[in-house]
């Protein structure tokens, strides 16, 4: 009987994982096909500077239209790193962005543009060549396109990453460590990293005013960016009470659902319009 048992687990076993490998490949070719047809969209949310309380800025946020919803990053990005699908998506984000950038100062909306890179588009050696290829075809100005990649992007093999960086930097980009504070960074090596802006996680946000520690935490890492000349943004603030808290701490900028959640272009054109016209009526 015991041994009819294991006979029937293993079956289960073997059934479950079939079901998971078949959804796994499904998944796959659905994102194959998602990628070819361009069944992907960007989202924008505002990035608003404390100090003239003027939107300066915007992180494009990819998602996936797929059978009438939308799939959000967490849920297909690291499938596509797995597969390499990232690279042509990666690409198609670079494109999109840069072309958005430059419809945005064409209709007299000036904000620098944020995309996020993950571990294998930031290693591809193809990365500069598709870069300058989109702010040629799309005629934005690079110094509106600025590079979001995590610690431990940058963190696992420092020197190579110093090397990018550099290059990437140097064709007139902004780079801004993402989820900073999360990782393992070396501040031996953050300070000979080309970069300009710490992006504070957002957990470390969420938890102002409730965990003493963040807030240690916080001010820390908005003093180490002063210290090295960088430029501070926050992430995820959600309340009134975040943003004058980070406004006290000195953090340069902020953006959260406090403000507006990821929206699509023409949605976040028309919010842009309103919250201008608010905050001029209020100078
Ligand atoms: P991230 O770059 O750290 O982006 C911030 C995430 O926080 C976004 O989630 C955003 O929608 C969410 N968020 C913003 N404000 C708030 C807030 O006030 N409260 C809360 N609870 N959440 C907030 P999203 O859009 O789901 O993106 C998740 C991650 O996916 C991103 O984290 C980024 O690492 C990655 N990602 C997004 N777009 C791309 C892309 O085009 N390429 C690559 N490689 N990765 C991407
Ligand atoms: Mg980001
Ligand atoms: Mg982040
Ligand atoms: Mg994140």
């Amino acid at each position: 009987r015991a041994k009819q048992m294991g006979a029937n687990q293993f079956r289960y076993y073997t059934e479950d994982m079939n079901a998971s490998a078949l959804r796994r490949i499904d998944m796959e070719s659905r994102l194959r096909r998602a990628v070819e047809n361009r069944d992907m969209q960007l989202f924008y949310q505002p990035v608003i500077s404390l100090e003239t309380n003027r939107v300066v800025g915007a992180e494009a946020l990819l998602r996936w239209h797929d059978n009438e919803k939308w799939i959000g990053p967490d849920d297909f990005i690291p499938l596509a790193e797995e597969t390499g699908l990232i690279i042509p998506l990666g690409k198609w984000v670079l494109e999109e962005a840069t072309r958005q950038v430059r419809t945005w100062l064409d209709d007299g909306i000036d904000l620098r543009v944020a995309i996020n890179l993950s571990a294998r588009q930031f290693r591809d050696p193809q990365l500069g060549e598709h870069i300058v290829h989109a702010l040629d075809r799309s005629g934005a100005p690079a110094d509106r396109l600025r590079l979001e990649i995590t610690e431990s992007v940058v963190m696992d093999s420092a020197e190579e990453a110093a090397r990018i960086l550099g290059k990437l930097q140097s064709l007139g980009l902004e780079i801004s460590i993402d989820d900073f504070g999360t990782g393992y960074s070396s501040l031996a090596y953050l300070r000979r990293f080309p970069i300009d802006q710490f992006k504070i996680d957002r957990s470390f946000i969420q938890e102002l005013g409730r965990h003493n520690e963040s807030e240690a935490i916080v001010i820390a890492i908005i003093r180490l960016a002063r210290s090295l000349g960088l430029g501070t943004v926050a992430e995820g603030v959600e309340t009134e009470s975040q943003r004058d808290y980070l406004s006290r701490a000195g953090c340069d900028l902020v953006q959260g659902f406090f403000y507006s959640k990821p929206l699509p272009a023409e949605d976040f054109a028309r919010w842009f319009a309103d919250y201008s016209k608010d905050n001029n009526d209020k100078e």
